[in-house]
């Protein structure tokens, strides 16, 4: 168990360098219990891996989906697992190899239990959640041969909270556009800088409508980089502000891009000069799983929790429920040490983690 993960974090899997080894260590792993795997590789770096424990059938399948890329580190020396105080650091290790590898044990361990299950057990772990999700949408493009399902678990690090919520994200990058010229005479030139400003004091009293969710609260607005101009005496003639809004399930993205460009008109019209353009450079939905639903109810029972949580982070969840089945997000580790330095997860939890999972195939599926 402590093997696997400390492998999983060897096999650096950030961005530049992609989830094939990541992928690899994992394909070993099941192939050294018996277990058939399937790697998906494309543009020689991305990755994805399936595996699946055949059952009679007589019960829906259960889906646990994993994401296999971190986010970068400090340095090579995080992807030198450490172990230490009951702990294992490393990039990767609680967001979210740690939930990888108690799934991937746990399974393995009911495989080799030769317990008969009545229902499947699909494992995959995708690429890109952490920059453009693309595995989980290529693992999706498998949707017919992914049988009908009891509900999905997202091993994420909720520190063993049952997450039926998360909000959404929408990113978007304006731009304002003017005319370089020498900054003693700024009359010639139109400052993309004075424009970026303009826009902002407007984006400072635009409220976005949606009704408070009751798990999740509010939707947020923050604006959180801005480049622009290049030396002190030439008038910048572009600015570029990034803008993350974090929105309500329900929330139409699209409404707010609309709002954004009415902004931009009712600036142009007073202000010849002002002139902006929009991007979105990602968007993902919220998710939220009906808490009456039976698959729900079970696992509150099963773990005997009575409040159901949120995190404050998105997953690749969202994505999923096109397979219109309930998920929920249940793992080991704690997620506000996702992203940042000195990652790490408990060893005790790792092994919790392991029984858990176990004991919910063995709930759903035996
Ligand atoms: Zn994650």
């Amino acid at each position: 168990m402590k093997e696997l993960l400390k492998k999983l974090i060897t096999a650096k899997s950030t961005l530049d360098v992609g989830e094939t080894k990541c992928a690899k260590v994992l394909a070993d792993f099941f192939r050294a219990a018996g277990i058939k795997p399937k790697v998906e590789v494309w543009n020689k770096t991305r990755a994805n891996i399936t595996a699946r424990l055949k059952s009679a059938g007589s019960k829906p399948a259960l889906l646990f989906v994993s994401h296999l890329d971190v986010v970068p580190a400090d340095g090579p020396r995080d992807f030198k697992p450490t172990e230490r105080n009951g702990r294992i650091f490393g990039r990767g290790s609680c967001d979210m190899k740690a939930g990888i590898t108690a799934a991937a044990v746990a399974i393995t361990e009911i495989f080799q239990s030769n317990v008969k299950l009545k229902g499947d057990i699909i494992f995959a772990a995708t690429a890109g959640e952490e920059t453009d999700s693309i595995g989980v949408k290529k693992f999706l493009k498998s949707v017919k041969s992914i049988p009908r399902l009891i509900g999905i678990v997202v091993p994420e690090p909720t520190n063993f909270d049952l997450v039926t919520a998360h909000r959404g994200l929408l990113w978007l990058e304006i731009t304002t556009k003017g005319k370089s010229a020498h900054s003693s005479m700024p009359q010639l030139g139109i400052n993309a800088i004075d424009s970026m400003r303009i826009f902002l004091n407007e984006l400072a009293d635009y409220k976005i409508i949606a009704p408070r969710n009751k798990l999740l609260g509010r939707t947020t607005l923050s604006v959180n980089k801005i480049t622009g101009g290049c030396v002190a005496n030439i008038i910048p003639d572009s600015c570029c502000a990034c803008i993350d809004i974090r929105t309500l399930p329900g929330q139409n993205h699209k409404q707010i891009i609309k709002d954004i460009n009415r902004i931009f008109a009712r600036l142009s019209k007073h202000i010849p000069r002002f002139r902006a353009d929009l991007k979105v450079f990602r968007d993902l939905g919220a998710l939220q799983t009906d808490e009456n639903c039976g698959f729900v109810r079970h696992l509150k029972q099963l773990l005997k929790i009575k409040n159901l949580k949120t995190v404050p982070f998105t997953t690749d969840a969202p994505f999923l429920t096109i397979l219109k089945t309930p998920i929920v997000i249940l793992g080991p580790g704690n997620p506000k040490l996702c992203h940042k330095r000195n990652e790490y997860v408990e060893i005790k939890d790792l092994r919790k983690g392991i029984d858990l999972y176990k004991r919910i195939i063995l709930h759903f599926l035996a």
